[in-house]
């Protein structure tokens, strides 16, 4: 008698949402290690030449999937063809075989992997997510520079399991009808997650499936929203997530209804949901889930995709943001870089996150601010009244007259070039470092506005790393001492009546966007995949329903009355 395969469920990080019903397939990361390898001076041209072959031969495939792809997915995959063609890496490619006699394999190895050390150390969480794509590169440069070529043989129904994918993998894997992905590592804001959100595929990310012995073909659901994953599920179970599905389905289709509605409370009290954009391929979400235009644009993209970082070339990259946006306002932040890795000074700063980053570097950097400075108040000349200036990492009040004085500089420079700009541009500051929330009313007297970044003030109150997955769980954005931080911050700019937004993760939370508006902070920007779920909470509801939440939320003592109160809100 054959014995019934066992039941497994797992728990992950709900990545993109959805359910799936189908077969596991295991896609396979084999690890490439490369040892070093000496040629022989008559050899090097013939290196030089595989190294030439393989770079055609990916460039050539990369550029057939690009025009088979959705327009977010060739965007992702543009970026993928700039770095395989990067100018700096062929060259250190060269010189190592030319100058130092390695093979073509070894060359190609550790010149990509000095690259993947620089965006590593840079400690930024969606860089990092940068280093699985640059990983998947180099092993396809290998593979090929050795004449070796991995087909996918997955087919129609799979459930991908896998270490983490590249967005070329996931651009062939959109190609077939799969179920779903659930992935090992993979940050919520890697190119995989992206490109199932906007190809709708359910994922789930940090599973470590692999000590379960899990066999290909097993029979496996998962919902994308909840993070559940079951193997061998019995026929209740599939039958409740084919309900889930169902359930899902009915949900998006609503869910496009809600975008076209006005942002008002279920009492008529307005509200703005905007959305934070870091990469080009949100941008077509930006109009579809209805945001009002962008309220976070996160520039270090930029520094990643482009390393010339010229003044036309950063207009123009905004400018395509302002266009995607209608006739709605965008803020644009100043490079939040890590340090100066990316800029190709290499220095070890042991303690990124409260290291050389932010306005610290940029200060230091004054031809990079002064040109990023130039580049915005350019296009608000383009766009006039539509264009907002951010400065991130803000810890001093004098940061702020320092980048003011480079703003009048440049202010001057393109009156007398006769360029128009808007003179009248905000500038504000994100209030993301305790110490300025807790000087929050001296903060407003400089600042045009404030946005609350909630991502680091609760990594720099909680004394929790928000990029270490071994204390993920103490990474509490919804912990009391962060409310009071928050209130400390309206309150001070009340005092000077300049407005407060939060950009941070937590507006995204529908009660915690509920709280937040009680508060009175009614301008949220957030990731645009939860703009809907948000919009559907605070249309739902009263603005007095909310005062009474945010009051509560004051009083509470812990987090887990916190979530309680939520919980309570969201099944009213
Ligand atoms: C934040 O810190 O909350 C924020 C929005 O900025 P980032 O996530 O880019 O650091
Ligand atoms: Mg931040």
């Amino acid at each position: 008698m054959t014995q019934k395969p066992r039941t497994c469920h797992l728990k992950g990080i709900a990545a993109s949402a959805g359910v799936g019903i189908g077969k596991v397939w295991i896609l396979e990361n084999s690890k490439i290690t490369v040892r070093p390898e000496k040629i022989d001076d008559s050899e090097v041209e013939n290196h030089l030449a595989k190294f030439e072959r393989a770079v055609g031969f990916l460039t050539e495939e990369y550029s057939e999937l690009k025009n088979i792809a959705e327009a977010d997915a060739a965007a992702i995959i543009e970026a993928q063809l700039l770095i395989l063609n990067d100018p700096e890496l062929h060259l250190s490619i060269h010189q190592k075989i030319e100058q130092e006699n390695d093979s073509v394999v070894y060359a190609i190895f550790s010149s990509f992997n000095e690259y993947i050390k620089i965006i590593e150390a840079s400690g930024s969480e969606w860089l990092n997510d940068r280093t699985i794509d640059v990983v998947s590169i180099r092993d396809q440069l290998i593979e090929a520079a050795e004449d070796k070529k991995r087909e996918l043989d997955v087919s129609d129904g799979a459930v991908v399991f896998a270490s983490e994918i590249s967005p070329t993998v996931m651009v062939k894997l959109s190609q077939i009808k799969i179920e779903g992905i659930v992935m090992r590592r993979g940050g919520l804001t890697s190119h995989a997650v992206i490109l199932c959100q906007s190809l709708g595929i359910p994922c789930i990310v940090g599973v470590e499936w692999r000590p379960l012995n899990i066999n290909n073909g097993a029979n496996v659901v998962l919902d994308g929203s909840s993070g559940e994953i079951v193997v061998w599920p019995d026929p209740v179970e599939v039958n409740s997530y084919r309900e889930r599905e169902r359930m899902h389905l009915m949900h998006v289709e609503q869910g496009m209804k809600i975008a076209v509605k006005p942002h008002k409370t279920k009492c008529g009290s307005e509200f703005s949901l905007r959305a934070n954009v870091e990469f080009l391929e949100e941008l077509p979400r930006i109009k579809a889930y209805g945001a009002k235009g962008v309220g976070l644009l996160r520039t270090e993209t930029i520094l990643f995709q482009k390393k010339e970082f010229n003044v036309e070339d950063q207009v123009e990259y905004y400018s395509s943001v302002v266009d995607a946006s209608g006739e709605e306002a965008v803020t644009v932040r100043l490079f939040d870089a890590g340090g100066d890795k990316l800029l190709d000074e290499v220095e070890e700063d042991a303690n990124p996150f409260l290291g050389w980053r932010g306005v610290r570097m940029l200060l230091d950097k004054s031809d990079l601010l002064r040109r990023q400075i130039e580049a915005i108040y350019r296009l608000s000349g383009l766009y006039p009244k539509r264009i907002k200036m951010l400065i991130p990492m803000i810890s001093c009040i004098d940061e702020i007259d320092k980048v003011k004085h480079h703003c009048s500089i440049v202010r001057e420079q393109l009156a007398e070039s006769n360029i128009p700009f808007d003179a009248e541009m905000a500038i504000g500051i994100m209030v993301e470092v305790p110490s300025i929330a807790l000087m929050a009313e001296m903060a407003a007297a400089k600042a045009d506005f404030f946005s609350i970044g909630t991502n680091d003030l609760t990594q720099y109150t909680l004394a929790v790393d928000r990029g270490n997955e071994k204390i993920s769980s103490l990474f509490e954005p919804l912990h009391p001492a962060i409310w009071k931080l928050i209130k400390m911050t309206k309150n001070g700019a009340d005092k000077h009546g300049i407005p407060v937004s939060v950009c941070g993760e937590m507006a995204s939370r529908p009660a915690a966007a509920a709280c937040l508006l009680g508060m009175g902070i009614k301008d949220l920007s957030m990731t645009t995949n939860a703009i809907l779920s948000v919009k559907s909470l605070l249309c739902n509801h009263t603005l007095d329903e909310m005062e009474q939440l945010s009051r509560r939320v004051n009083r509470a003592e812990t987090p887990g009355e916190i979530h309680a109160l939520f919980d309570a809100f969201q099944r009213e």
